[in-house]
């Protein structure tokens, strides 16, 4: 399904810093001057294309980092955020008003679960939470009060693959927003090549990289990201999700090497994820033969970037999942460490971390056992290594 090619489209855009640097200049300002009152009062009124007002509306590196996210997806437009929560509440706060509904994918990164669970009821605003795998599921699920329809592409913790094109045409069907947080699968997958109308990353995972910085980036149409910035009704403007110009500066420079670095994540965790699967242990990945999500992934997907980082193994129980973490981090195969993306391999078990909003019952039904241990793989040199050390652990603690 490859429509365009995200990587060139990034390598395609040009800046060039104040004194002819090969990077861009950080805008060190929250306040910018105007030559004229007039061109002030048509900035405000969102006229005046190319002139800074102020640093929470816009700021020329958030602008440079928001338009190689907004070439990378595809999209007319984007919007930088403080953190991928701050990309995600303000998408829905801006759809949504009281009254209207959610339908949303049940295994989703747990913030986004705890929002719209335990928060947007404040603002009566409710979420039906459903399989997103089944589409006849999620139609049934819609009323005449939904507005939006909410899944991750690969989905955290579960690795489900929600089918994009299926879900758009639905989305078109009944007249809603079809949003897609797309964290766990840049450049693997393009949402809105496939249909949907608002792409959200979190920038804090693969995109940065370095687990260094919080980020978050909404892309959409020019019409969507200015309603987001509008002074009067924007939820980017109002409620200050406002990227720091220097974060945006060191973000941006990270992501010109994201093409490679998501190659090398895909390839090693195949490597392992066949591997292991080999030996018998309990492994989700897209890329496995036996994952749900294969076949859909592989109409989804832009096939050179393989199927992602990120893998499970059901280790049968807490205790070892937990036993067999410490270890490999003694071993130093990786950190037990939420977040993912990083050069180094994280692991952390999802049902007492990361998916902890989610209550137990819930944990159980959607299939997250207590046993999972969630890896995002790294971008280690030579795989092979990896694995024979990963399974000299895993003899050790009789797992294997
Ligand atoms: C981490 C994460 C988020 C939240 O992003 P922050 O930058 O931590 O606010 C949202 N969605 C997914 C899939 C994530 O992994």
């Amino acid at each position: 399904m490859k429509t365009h090619k995200p990587a060139d489209q990034i390598q395609d855009l040009q800046y060039f810093g104040e004194f002819g640097g090969v990077n861009p200049s950080i805008s060190d300002s929250s306040t910018y001057t105007f030559l004229s009152a007039k061109t002030m009062f048509d900035t405000f009124e969102g006229n005046a294309e190319g002139c800074y007002l102020y640093s929470r509306h816009s700021t020329p590196s958030n602008l440079y980092l928001g338009q190689a996210l907004a070439a990378m997806e595809n999209s007319e437009a984007a919007n930088v955020t403080a953190s991928g929560m701050g990309a995600i509440t303000s998408v829905l706060l801006q759809l949504c008003q009281s009254g209207d509904e959610i339908v949303s994918s049940r295994t989703i990164y747990g913030g986004t679960y705890a929002f719209m669970k335990n928060f947007l009821p404040k603002l009566n605003i409710q979420t039906q939470f459903v399989d997103i795998t089944k589409i006849d599921k999620v139609e049934a699920s819609i009323t005449e009060n939904t507005k939006v329809i909410y899944c991750e592409t690969i989905s955290n913790p579960l690795l489900e693959i929600a089918d994009i094109q299926e879900l758009a045409k639905l989305s078109k069907k009944h007249n809603l927003k079809l949003v897609v947080d797309n964290t766990f699968s840049p450049f693997i997958v393009s949402p809105i090549d496939l249909g949907a109308d608002v792409v959200i990353h979190s920038l804090t995972k693969f995109i940065n990289g370095s687990s260094d910085a919080v980020g978050g980036v909404i892309c959409g149409t020019q019409e969507f990201i200015d309603d987001l910035r509008n002074v009067n009704n924007g939820a980017c403007m109002l409620l200050g999700p406002t990227m720091d110009s220097l974060r945006s500066a060191s973000i941006l420079k990270n992501l010109r090497t994201l093409h490679i670095r998501m190659k090398q994540h895909s390839k090693n965790a195949e490597y392992l994820a066949q591997a292991f699967q080999k030996d018998g242990l309990k492994v989700v990945y897209p890329g496995l033969e036996n994952h749900s999500g294969h076949l859909a992934m592989k109409n989804l997907y832009n096939a050179e970037y393989g199927f992602g980082g990120m893998m499970t193994i059901d280790v049968g129980s807490l205790d070892k999942a937990n036993a067999l973490m410490e270890l490999m981090q003694m071993k130093n195969l990786g950190y037990l460490a939420v977040s993912l993306g990083f050069y180094k391999t994280l692991f952390s078990a999802p049902g007492t971390s990361t998916s902890s909003e989610i209550p137990v019952e819930e944990q159980k039904e959607m299939g997250l056992s207590d046993g999972l241990i969630r890896f995002s793989i790294g971008l280690d040199n030579d795989i092979e290594r990896t694995y024979q050390k990963m399974k000299e652990c895993m003899i050790e603690l009789n797992i294997l």
